[in-house]
């Protein structure tokens, strides 16, 4: 596809980055199953090691099929560039390396994703780094936290277990002020739904193994780059800024512009980190993305349908799906995510824990499983799962106490989906 900066979403999700197979003329995206590509010349392979041509080497850092993946995400969520990693762990990992140093720390929502939570509290001080958890709703708090040694502030756009939208021009405004960039986990939104560059986000990371994919086959992740943020204007980057030993004494920002931390990403990320997408992965979530402006409307449609349905039932206690009207941060969808909330929700059941328990387990549409984002119809009681190795504060901060059932609502058809979850309640009373 040639550029064309005024193709709409539906149009870009399908092409952008795609081109026929230029060997064969394959209309699909193929899967370049191969390890290492053919230098054409002695010349030609220092060039490529000296970043001075840009082409592939080896699959560690660079593959056809990825890039062709790397490109449509950058270009769906308007970035300058995008690097693909194994997963959307990886992908945190990998947007906080270049900013990050021993001592230095990351100041990060209370409502998050589970694992990321652990992976913050827990696994990243074995590099030294650290997390600053406050309430993302106390802006105050939020500036209070961020110090000299702050490189970072990280939220979700939609967060996860659902309910909760964060106000990310109010927090790109303090980060901005700060002079420190904000990553954005976009992965319970997609950029179908949201563009948190849009709203001031540096960098936008994804755990493609939710609804990109969208159908339960694939783990991955991906971090694109707004490319806007200015890596030299403070002293705080200089992995990106000053002459980086690991790559021979090269300036990324200088070098590189707009693209220093795409190029980073690549050059020293995944060359060290190893954190890589294979191609068959990235080819499933090619096929993935051409559906998702579809997918993620008849996931809205439904979600509102099924939690505006739940919230009625006598054995529920509350529904938080930012999308009802009853939810406190229904006035941010206008803003933040004008075409819904998407398809991620909490129930909490008057019976409690128990009642909770007997509901998953009587329910026969809706699987029980640790994932999300899939066409089918998905549950997990958080608490005693995916929120489990949190405190009982972490778990209630996070919206996923002992009471509480994640529901990730899929694309099937919704009176199936109320019937099915009618009568796994009426086997709790
Ligand atoms: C699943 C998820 C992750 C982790 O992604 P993996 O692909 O499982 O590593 C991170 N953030 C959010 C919001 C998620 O839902």
């Amino acid at each position: 596809m040639t550029d064309g900066p005024d193709y709409g979403f539906d149009t870009l999700q399908i092409h952008a980055g795609a081109r026929p197979d230029p060997a064969t003329g394959a209309r699909q995206v193929p899967i370049y199953q191969t390890t290492a590509y053919v230098f054409r010349d002695a010349d030609h392979a220092a060039a490529l090691f000296n970043l001075q041509e840009v082409g592939y080497i080896y699959s560690r850092l660079t593959n056809p099929t990825v890039a062709a993946l790397q490109e449509r995400m950058a270009t769906l969520e308007g970035g300058a560039g995008a690097v693909c990693c194994s997963s959307g762990h990886a992908a945190q990992i990998m947007a906080l390396f270049p900013l990050m140093g021993p001592g230095k720390n990351v100041v990060a929502s209370t409502r998050l994703y589970g694992g990321t939570i652990t992976q913050f509290s827990q696994t990243i001080k074995r590099f030294g780094w650290s997390a600053t958890f406050v309430d993302f709703d106390d802006l105050d708090a939020v500036k209070a936290a961020i110090n000299d040694d702050t490189r970072a502030v990280f939220c979700e756009s939609i967060a996860n277990p659902g309910g909760y939208i964060t106000d990310l021009d109010a927090i790109s405004a303090i980060s901005d002020e700060a002079g420190i960039p904000l990553i954005v986990d976009n992965t319970s939104a997609t950029p179908y739904l949201c563009r948190p560059i849009e709203h001031g986000a540096t960098l936008v990371v994804h755990s493609m193994t939710k609804f990109l994919t969208g159908n339960g086959t694939v783990t991955g992740g991906v971090i694109v780059d707004s490319g806007k943020f200015d890596w030299s204007a403070n002293d705080k980057f200089p992995s990106l800024s000053e002459p980086e030993p690991a790559y021979h004494g090269l300036k990324f920002h200088e070098t590189f512009g707009p693209l220093a931390f795409t190029f980073h990403g690549i050059a020293i990320g995944l060359r060290d980190l190893g954190m890589t997408l294979n191609p068959q992965a990235a080819h499933y979530t090619l096929m993935g993305i051409e559906t998702l402006s579809l997918r993620m409307q008849k996931h809205v449609e439904n979600a509102m349908e099924v939690a505006g349905w739940l919230e009625t039932h006598d054995a529920v206690e509350a529904v938080t799906y930012a999308g009802l009207p009853t939810s406190p941060y229904n006035h941010r969808v206008e803003k933040i995510c004008p075409k819904g909330a998407g398809g991620l929700f909490t129930v909490k059941l008057k019976g409690g824990y128990d009642a909770c328990v007997k509901f998953v387990d009587s329910l026969e549409i809706f699987s029980h499983v640790a994932n999300l984002g899939d066409t089918r119809s998905l549950v997990i009681h958080s608490a005693s799962t995916t929120h489990r190795q949190l405190s009982p504060e972490q778990q209630e901060a996070a919206g996923a106490g002992p009471s509480v059932v994640r529901i990730s609502i899929g694309i099937e058809d919704p009176a199936d989906l109320i019937a099915d979850l009618n009568q796994a309640l009426n086997a709790v009373r």
